[in-house]
């Protein structure tokens, strides 16, 4: 599908920070458990922290297709960055979309530039899958929110500065969800437990823990009872993000998996000439290419101004799907040695599973596709 010549140029100037900037602390970030910052830093000076904030705050507001091709490259060097930068994307997107002039003038133009990072804070401990269920409470006193609650699973939790926050203003009411913009040194409001995960690990997930913090009423993002539409309207293109993601790293353990296949030799020839390895690899190929297609073409419709609900959720239950089995493939044509950490497919491997759980899990996507086919 192809690109303009401004979306090649910006696909090409990340790819080569994907390469150059990234991909080289991705191991020990990985093995550290740590967010490499320097690489953060990095995004913005490139102006890709701005990517979902508008022209007059400092942003580059992009269209979809692009933002899906930055995300696609920015996976290619490593996911835990890809999250979190979608992460902070997701809470510029809310700011600049349901906020007032106030409230974008007070955090864009920083958060264009990188810092405070967002962080976006909708699922619990008991209401992942179905947020309606969320309990999570900002009961409004006078000129303020007083919030009680704790949120589970927050990307960027630790590092962020600023959270988009979804509570009920009453706690037994499922349409009372409301968005609200929490600055992240509110008293009250503390960074709970880091979750050691199986991948994904640079990247900071942790609880976020509300204990009667305060904020004032003009910190409401969307009317009280209209945060739950606002949330799923920008996880929808979100999604579309989260399939980009899928295909970046795919395409990394591609490349991979090809380089080895060639190198690697067993029964005096290269493994790339043994018949089955080659099917491997066109399998690989293929599935790729058709989420790639199916991702940019969501992208496309979105920036055609077309409901794209349907198209979003293919997307990333297709490319997701994909990458799993792709970054399978990968470590085993590298055989015992994509067992180990000396090569990247199994780190790729591992980081993959992520993305057919977060932002709607493949079982929530089937039921969105299914509910667009049928009812
Ligand atoms: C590393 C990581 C980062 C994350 N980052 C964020 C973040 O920044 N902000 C945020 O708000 N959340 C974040 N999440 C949360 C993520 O979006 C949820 O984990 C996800 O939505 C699934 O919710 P759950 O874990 O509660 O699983 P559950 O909802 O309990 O689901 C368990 C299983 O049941 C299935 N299931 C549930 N309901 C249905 C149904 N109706 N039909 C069919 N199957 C169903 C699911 O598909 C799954 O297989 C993150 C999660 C992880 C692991």
């Amino acid at each position: 599908m192809n690109l303009s010549e401004e979306q090649r140029a910006m696909r090409d100037v990340v790819r080569e920070f994907a390469v150059e900037e990234i991909r080289p602390v991705a191991r020990e970030s990985d093995e550290n458990q740590t967010f490499p910052e320097d690489v953060w830093d990095g995004l913005a000076d490139l102006d890709m922290t701005s990517l979902t904030v508008p022209e007059a705050y400092g942003g580059l507001d992009v269209d979809r297709l692009t933002y899906s091709v930055v995300n696609e490259e920015v996976a290619y060097g490593m996911l835990s960055v890809a999250t979190a930068l979608s992460v902070h994307s997701l809470a510029t997107s809310c700011i600049a979309e349901f906020g007032d002039d106030d409230q974008k003038e007070r955090w864009l133009p920083d958060m264009a530039e990188g810092r405070p990072v967002g962080a976006f804070a909708l699922s619990e401990p008991q209401a992942g899958s179905n947020p309606a269920e969320m309990t999570t409470e900002a009961r409004r006193e006078g000129d303020e929110y007083v919030i009680n609650g704790k949120k589970q699973w927050i990307t960027n939790g630790e590092r962020s500065g600023v959270v988009v926050l979804f509570a009920k203003t009453d706690r037994e009411d499922p349409r009372s969800v409301t968005q609200f913009v929490v600055p992240k040194d509110a008293d009250g409001l503390a960074v709970g437990k880091k979750e050691d995960k199986l991948g994904l690990r640079a990247s900071d997930t942790t609880s976020l823990v509300f204990d009667d913090v305060r904020i004032p009423a003009e910190n409401r993002l969307t009317e009280e009872g209209k945060g739950l539409s606002a949330a799923f309207h920008i996880l929808t293109g979100g999604r579309i993000g989260i399939a980009s993601q899928s295909v970046g790293l795919a395409q990394s353990a591609l490349d991979e998996a090809v380089a080895y296949a060639t190198e690697r030799e067993q029964f005096d020839r290269p493994i790339a000439d043994i018949q089955t390895i080659r099917h491997k690899l066109a399998d690989m190929k293929t599935q790729l290419e058709a989420a790639r297609l199916l991702t940019r073409d969501a992208a496309r419709r979105e920036d055609a101004g077309e409901n794209v609900e349907l198209a979003a959720s293919m997307a990333k239950y297709f490319a997701s799907e994909a990458a799993v089995d792709v970054t399978n493939e990968a470590v085993q044509i590298h055989g015992g040695y994509g067992y180990t950490t000396d090569f990247d497919v199994e780190r790729l491997y591992r980081d993959s599973k992520i993305t057919t759980i977060y932002e709607g899990t493949s079982e929530i996507q089937k039921k969105v596709i299914a509910r667009n086919l049928l009812d």
